[in-house]
C-alpha cells in the first residue's frame, strides 16, 4: 500500500518535472497561459553595444547568462492563440505545444511580436508548407512592410518572410498599434528592436492578474538590461530607439505590477519587474 502510494507519487514528481521543462500554464482570468520553451542557450554579454559599462561589471561579473527562446499560448473561450513560434525544425516549440496537449491544427491565431527567424521559424516546415493549418497569422503593417522591402542588411530573415507571406496568404492579416483583436489582445507600439516590434498586452478579466504583457524582444540580456534599461544590442535595429521602448515598458510592467512574459527571458519567462538591489530593476520570475 504505502509502496504503491509512493510510487503514484514519484510517477506525478516525474510528469510535473517533464512538464515543466517545456511547459507550464498559468491561470489568467477566464483564460489559461501556457509558457513553451523552444530552445535554452546561454546569452553572451557580447552582443551588448556597450558589455564593458560598469553596470554590466557589476550585475554580470561573467561572459554570459541564461537565456532561452520562448512562445506562448493563450486559451480563451474564443479559441487558442499562439504568441510567436520559435525557430522550427531548429528548435522545440512544435514539441512543446503537443506536450502541452495542443494540436497545431486548433490554434485561430498567431500573433508575432516581430518577424526575426526565431519568432516566425516555426510557422513553416522545412519544406516552407504552413505548419498551422487554420490559422490567422498577425504581424504590425509597418514590419511586414520592412521585411518585403530590400531595407533591411539580414538577407536570410527577407527570404523567411517572404516565404512566411507565401505560404500563409490570405491568412496573414496586418494590424495597427492601439488595435484590439479578439477583445482580448491590444496591439502596443514597441518599436526599435525592428521597426514594427510590438509588445501586447492579454487581458483575460477585470484584476490586474487577469493580465500578462507580453514583450517579445524587449529584453535580451538578463539581468544587465532591468538593471539599465538603456543598454540596447546588436539585435537591436534601432538601438536608440530600442532603449527609449525597453525604458517604457519596464516603468509601465513596474508601475502597473503587470505579469510580463518575454521570448528571451529563461524559460518561463513570466514574471515580473521590481526595484532592483543594484540597478534600477530586476526580473522575479513567477512561481
Ligand atoms: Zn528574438
Amino acid at each position: 500500500m504505502k509502496k504503491a502510494l509512493i510510487s503514484v507519487l514519484v510517477f506525478f514528481s516525474l510528469a510535473l518535472f517533464a512538464g515543466a521543462q517545456n511547459f507550464k500554464t498559468y491561470a489568467i482570468g477566464d483564460s489559461e497561459f501556457t509558457a513553451l520553451s523552444d530552445s535554452v542557450r546561454m546569452q553572451a554579454k557580447s552582443v551588448l553595444l556597450q558589455p564593458d559599462a560598469e553596470i554590466v561589471k557589476k550585475v554580470l561579473p561573467g561572459d554570459e547568462t541564461p537565456g532561452a527562446i520562448n512562445g506562448y499560448v493563450l486559451k480563451t473561450p474564443q479559441g487558442i492563440m499562439l504568441f510567436d513560434t520559435g525557430l522550427g525544425a531548429n528548435g522545440s516549440l512544435w514539441k512543446s505545444l503537443k506536450e502541452a496537449g495542443i494540436d497545431a491544427k486548433l490554434v485561430r491565431r498567431i500573433f508575432l511580436t516581430h518577424m526575426h527567424g526565431d519568432h516566425i521559424g516555426g510557422l513553416l516546415t522545412p519544406e516552407g508548407k504552413p505548419v498551422f493549418e487554420k490559422a490567422m497569422v498577425y504581424v504590425n503593417d509597418q514590419e511586414l512592410e520592412f521585411w518585403l522591402s530590400d531595407k533591411p542588411a539580414n538577407k536570410d530573415n527577407i527570404r523567411m518572410a517572404k516565404a512566411v507571406k507565401e505560404a500563409y496568404d490570405a491568412r496573414l492579416e496586418t494590424f495597427v498599434w492601439g488595435q484590439g483583436i479578439t477583445g482580448y489582445i491590444t496591439a502596443m507600439e514597441a518599436k526599435g528592436h525592428t521597426p514594427g516590434h510590438t509588445a501586447f498586452l492579454l487581458k483575460c478579466g477585470p484584476e490586474i492578474q487577469d493580465q500578462i504583457l507580453v514583450v517579445g524582444d524587449l529584453v535580451h540580456v538578463i539581468p544587465v538590461q532591468f538593471a539599465d534599461p538603456s543598454l540596447s544590442v546588436r539585435y537591436d535595429i534601432d538601438p536608440a530607439e530600442a532603449a527609449v521602448t525597453r525604458k517604457k515598458y519596464l516603468d509601465l510592467a513596474f508601475a502597473n505590477k503587470y505579469r510580463i512574459a518575454g521570448m528571451h527571458i529563461p524559460f518561463t519567462g513570466v514574471g515580473y519587474v521590481q526595484k532592483g538591489d543594484i540597478g534600477e530593476y530586476k526580473f522575479v520570475p513567477e512561481q
